[in-house]
């Protein structure tokens, strides 16, 4: 089996604050199916290391940014994983990348470049006896890997870096340049230079073989300045080499048959007794109307601000909203104050894996207002679950969703409704749409149907993702 090195800053069941935890964690089994062997680097955070074994140290830097570290082989979940131990950079109360009230840690520069420089050690050099053939970066915060690996002499292994949203760039000051061991003639336009700071993220996108992010809508739309975030001409120099393969969702953990949070209820009546329970978690009254449900990160991207002006064509009309979520301070306190304020709005505030399973069985509708959605995962857990997903029309929304029009369900294939642009009152007059769509029973069924029926794993990206690793691999 060929052998890839995926070097990622979060990884499920270790540790997560989003939907590239998510595919870290799906990927290895995944490529294992179409010939990859995939081993994951990863930073030992605290909650990694209380999950680990730790095995054989493969790698040591006596100084890494400050102290001595080590990456040592783990496994467990069925990953293979080597965990970078550096104490001094990683073992601090809070989250991933900042404190416990979210404030980026200020020494996040190091933290990661420290990742970035032991991928490209085992890049180059190897880990014992394991070289990798591709090395996949996820994000800006393994950006600096291919960077690093091209100024090495060593074994040269295919580069790919992957945008899982490109919100993010990983700024340093430009004072870091020494201390982070950067090339200084690379400190240009053409090159990791972007308004006069580092960009890691930018550094991953010139110096890698091939792009990939995780739709393709998403992939045309960071050509185009609205979404580039300042990185759209670069992105464009590079459309050739950039290819967009859509996320899919871990199946087992997401299987309405199978699911340990709900009863097995691939049937309607199992349906309705998972929204009879959801109602009364979230203490909602019965009602005729749609229970919609957001799981998400409360922030600007998620539209979330939008719900809260189109709740009226909702909740005035019988539908009902539970959310779940946490994030920006003001988006939390409004959908609490909403909660309080109406009777069929109910809200959790915090993060809560088991409860969003019973959220996405019990619920109509799964609501995804984003302002950009580079591909989402909660809509794919919808359809899989008959929960009809309403989504803006943007990135990997467009891609996995058929909206309901006149000839979509004239030809039966509709599994969504979808709304454009990111308005309330275009997302309002969505909500009033599902209103009508859920009281007309069989035109219902047919779009919980017809999305249950998608392929929403992993099969066939995974394939697409090994013809890219074949491109760029070293010849056998
Ligand atoms: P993003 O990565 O931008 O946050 P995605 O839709 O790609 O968005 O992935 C988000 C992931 O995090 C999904 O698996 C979703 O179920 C999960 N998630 C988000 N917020 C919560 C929450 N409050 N509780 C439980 N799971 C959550």
């Amino acid at each position: 089996m060929r052998q890839v090195l995926s070097v990622t800053s979060e990884c499920i069941p270790l540790v997560k604050t989003g939907g590239l935890a998510d595919v870290a964690g799906a990927l290895p089994g995944a490529m294992r199916d179409v010939g990859w062997e995939m081993k994951t680097l990863l930073p030992g955070y605290p909650e990694v290391m209380a999950k680990i074994k730790a095995g054989k140290t493969v790698l040591s830097d006596k100084n890494l940014f400050g102290g001595a570290a080590k990456v040592v082989e783990a496994s467990g979940s069925g990953l293979k994983l080597f965990v970078l131990v550096a104490p001094h950079l990683y073992e601090r109360d809070g989250l991933p990348y900042g404190d416990a009230s979210g404030k980026d840690w200020p020494d996040n520069p190091e933290r990661f470049a420290a990742l970035c420089k032991m991928a490209a050690r085992i890049g180059s050099e190897g880990a014992g006896d394991w070289l990798p053939d591709i090395v996949h970066c996820h994000d800006w915060q393994a950006g600096l890997t291919p960077l690093y690996l091209s100024q090495s002499s060593g074994h040269r292994p295919g580069t790919i870096m992957t945008i899982h949203n490109i919100a993010f760039h990983g700024f340093a000051p430009k004072e870091k340049i020494g201390l982070l061991g950067l090339p200084r003639d690379g400190f240009t336009q053409d090159g990791y230079e972007y308004w006069d700071q580092i960009s890691a993220l930018k550094a991953g996108l010139v110096w890698s073989d091939k792009l990939t992010t995780v739709s393709p809508t998403y992939a045309k739309e960071l050509m185009r300045a609205e979404f580039g975030m300042g990185l759209d001409g670069l992105l464009q120099s590079r459309s050739n080499d950039l290819v967009g393969i859509l996320n899919g969702i871990d199946d087992k953990t997401w299987d309405p048959a199978t699911d340990p949070e709900i009863a097995n209820y691939k049937t309607p009546r199992g349906k309705r007794t998972a929204k009879t329970r959801l109602r009364r978690e979230f203490g909602l009254p019965v009602s005729d109307g749609p229970l919609c449900v957001v799981v998400s990160r409360l922030s600007h991207q998620k539209g979330l601000d939008l719900l809260l002006e189109a709740l009226p064509a909702l909740v005035d009309r019988g539908g009902q909203l539970a959310l779940l979520g946490s994030g920006d301070k003001e988006l939390e306190r409004r959908f609490a104050e909403a909660a309080a304020s109406h009777k069929f709005v109910s809200a959790r505030i915090g993060y809560d894996e088991a409860l969003s399973h019973r959220m996405i069985a019990g619920a109509d509708a799964i609501l995804v207002p984003s302002r950009f959605e580079p591909c989402g995962l909660t809509q794919l857990y919808g359809l899989r679950y008959g929960t009809v997903p309403v989504v803006a029309y943007t990135g990997g929304l467009v891609d996995t969703v058929i909206p309901v029009s006149p000839m979509t369900l004239r030809g039966k294939v509709a599994t969504g409704i979808q709304f454009h642009p990111a308005t309330s009152d275009a997302l309002a007059r969505a909500l009033m749409q599902a209103v009508d769509l859920f009281a007309d029973k069989p035109v219902w069924e047919m779009l919980q149907k017809n999305g249950m029926r998608q392929t929403v794993g992993w099969q066939a990206s995974a394939a697409e993702y090994a013809s890219l690793y074949e491109k760029v691999a070293p010849a056998l």
